[in-house]
């Protein structure tokens, strides 16, 4: 195993065990096409595909890392935690995403409920149809529901228009806490990496408070290079990864080729001067 960062690391996607399109083993062959060399599956809250996306890679010659991306309420905003590297047989972890995922169901009925008030109706079900896991409807299946019904253009619209804060559709919700999320990641031999730091709407003290209290409990990683990054977003959170003293992790957040800008393995490399995650997981590599 390479421990450059000159590696084609993409650690960071979804499949149809979450709100991704495709199957775990279609994207281990999409993946591979598209030169990656160190792939992780990180399904929402669910680590069901680890099995299947493993031995899809292994299939296709592809080193890979176990995944999943957990959801976090950090002082009331959502936050993504990702894991990468543990053992997805941690009866602990195992717990914690049942539990995390457990109030979808709910939430997605009073979503259902908040958009028929402004006037679109069987959301529910419509967003249903999308879902490839029961346990896992989540606003992107409501958002390709919009879509198909007519009432947006694109899924981003759906999101600019509806399912936010403020919006008809957004439903408050409260997922796992930090603490939690990171524990059981690392008590499962895994490494715990603060997803996409630059899509949160955090002040200057929030978004310090949350790389503090993510170290103090163990994290040790940070997505510096994300499909949800600017290039100034790579500068400055590669910054922030060596102020804090966190790893730097690489990942496209691939869910569809119809909806996603970009592509598995497509994202500019590491710069030099970060420690690549993966030279934290050499050992969990499979
Ligand atoms: P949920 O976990 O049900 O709250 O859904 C969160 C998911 O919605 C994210 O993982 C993205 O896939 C998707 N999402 C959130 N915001 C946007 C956006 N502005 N445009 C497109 N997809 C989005
Ligand atoms: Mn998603
Ligand atoms: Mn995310
Ligand atoms: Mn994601």
């Amino acid at each position: 195993m390479s421990t450059s960062n000159i590696l084609n690391a993409d650690l960071h996607c979804h499949s149809v065990v979450s709100d991704g399109t495709l199957t775990p083993e279609v994207l281990a062959a999409r993946a591979k096409t598209n030169g990656v060399e160190l792939w992780a599956l990180t399904d929402h809250d669910e680590i069901g595909g680890q099995h299947r996306a493993a031995a899809a890679a292994k299939a296709q010659g592809l080193k890979y890392l176990t995944g999943t991306e957990i959801s976090v309420t950090f002082a009331n905003e959502t936050v993504h935690i990702v894991g990468l590297g543990f053992d997805p047989d941690s009866a602990e972890l195992l717990q914690g995403l049942r539990n995390t995922r457990g109030g979808r169901e709910q939430r997605a009925m009073e979503m259902s409920d908040s958009l028929a008030k402004a006037g679109i109706t069987g959301a529910f079900e419509g967003a249903l149809k999308f879902v490839g896991n029961p346990e896992l409807i989540s606003r992107t299946h409501f958002a390709r529901f919009l879509v198909e019904s007519g009432v947006c253009r694109e899924t981003s619209e759906v999101f600019r228009k509806y399912l936010t804060e403020g919006k008809p559709g957004y439903v408050p919700h409260r997922w796992a806490t930090l603490q939690n999320a990171v524990g059981w990641i690392t008590r499962a031999h895994g490494v715990a990496v603060i997803a996409h730091p630059g899509r949160y709407n955090f002040t200057a003290n929030e978004e310090y408070a949350l790389f503090t209290e993510f170290k103090a409990h163990g994290g040790m990683g940070v997505e510096v290079v994300t499909g949800s990054h600017t290039r100034q977003e790579y500068v400055k959170y590669a910054e922030t990864a060596r102020e804090f003293g966190l790893a730097a992790s690489r990942g496209s957040d691939f869910h569809s080729p119809d909806e996603s800008h970009t592509d598995l393995g497509s994202l500019p490399f590491l710069t030099g001067e970060l420690t690549p995650v993966w030279e934290l997981l050499a050992e969990r590599v499979q």
